[in-house]
């Protein structure tokens, strides 16, 4: 239904995969790793109303792509979503995360300075330093944590700064994940999947398996799941066009 978080370019059959998740979702928003992905990307996936592109740079390969700083900067201004960007504080990323900090600043600035984007935020074993350059930088850009990861108390600072939840059945699977849930605003949650790096016993989520969130969702919320499907749908409509359905 929606999917707000997926590496659509990066599935191997992603051309014949992209009539079908047009038709089976009512929103997707593919992120890229890379400005030149994004542009490659933009050209390919173009025609499709409920498809947008986001511009991003992947922090894990920051270190590779450091070059393509200045196109990054360059093409925020005419994109509308910007993801997927961030931090990743994992050790085999330690060596890029001064540099990672510095282009998700720089990112940031330039996002406010074209009026705010949305933006879909990678922020594994970096949450607290993630939320510290929202709270520096986002005035008027909205900040969708994708597969949120850090503590209770970071997902609490995370709430009151107003940021959003991108969600998938990945983060779900294990306690923890389930725990933060408790912890999310349910008026600021979108479903992900993050396909095809998720998986689901070894086969890559599909855009469209998104949206089996909704019976985890609905457990959390003691709710029905045509609530959570309705829950959902409003959020999207509040966070896209700025008004509830
Ligand atoms: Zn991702």
């Amino acid at each position: 239904m929606i999917d707000f978080h997926c590496h659509l370019d990066l599935y191997q059959n992603a051309l014949t995969l992209l009539p079908i998740v047009a038709s089976r979702n009512l929103f997707t928003l593919v992120v890229t790793t890379s400005p030149r992905a994004w542009q490659a990307t933009s050209q390919v996936f173009n025609g499709y109303k409920n498809i947008e592109i986001a511009v991003g740079l992947h922090p894990e390969i920051v270190g590779k792509k450091a070059g393509e700083r200045e196109l990054l900067l360059s093409c925020i201004s005419k994109a509308k979503y910007v993801g997927e960007i961030g931090l990743d504080g994992s050790y085999r990323y330690k060596e890029t995360i001064a540099m990672q900090e510095s282009i998700m600043s720089d990112v940031l600035i330039e996002c406010e300075r074209g009026g705010g984007k949305i933006l879909s935020i990678h922020s594994r074993n970096a949450a607290g330093r993630v939320l510290d350059l929202v709270e520096k930088h986002c005035q008027n850009s909205t900040a969708v944590l994708h597969w949120f990861s850090g503590t209770i108390t970071e997902a609490r600072r995370a709430k009151a700064l107003g940021c959003w939840f991108s969600v998938g059945p990945a983060m779900l699977r294990g306690a923890k994940g389930r725990a933060l849930l408790q912890e999310l605003p349910k008026d600021r949650i979108l479903p992900e999947t993050d396909g095809p790096f998720a998986t689901n016993h070894s086969t890559p989520l599909m855009p469209w398996e998104a949206i089996t969130i909704a019976d985890a969702l609905a457990d959390s919320w003691k709710t029905s799941k045509e609530n959570v499907i309705f829950q959902l749908k409003q959020n999207l409509s509040t966070l896209i066009d700025g008004n509830s359905i």
